[in-house]
């Protein structure tokens, strides 16, 4: 990959504030959109990073996090992009390009 892992405190705030991505609860953790990016055992960068709440954080670590969102008819690799688009952190924003073209080509 030709960028770095970025992290964030300022972007997961962000995402933090927004509601959650399933239920639209405003109570939320930022969730990190593991096969996104990384190794086993890596956090993955925090441009991939989704709100969901606790109950729905839970439940996506409870079974295989594609069929979580499959489920749910959601992608939220599309949700991360534009979230980083509209983020504070000029980073962030300036690199999802960079770092969400892959998965949509
Ligand atoms: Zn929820």
């Amino acid at each position: 990959m030709a960028y770095k892992n970025i992290k964030s405190k300022k972007h997961l705030i962000f995402i933090s504030e927004q509601p959650c991505l399933i239920c639209s609860r405003p109570d939320v953790q930022s969730a990190h959109i593991r096969y996104a990016g990384a190794g086993i055992g890596m956090k993955p960068c925090d441009s991939f990073v989704v709100p969901l709440c606790i109950d729905h954080h839970r439940e996506q670590h409870s079974m295989n996090e594609k069929m979580f969102w499959h489920l749910y008819k959601k992608d939220p690799l599309v949700y991360a992009f534009f979230f980083c688009l509209q983020s504070p952190d000029k980073k962030i924003k300036s690199q999802a390009f960079d770092k969400f073209r892959k998965f949509f080509e």
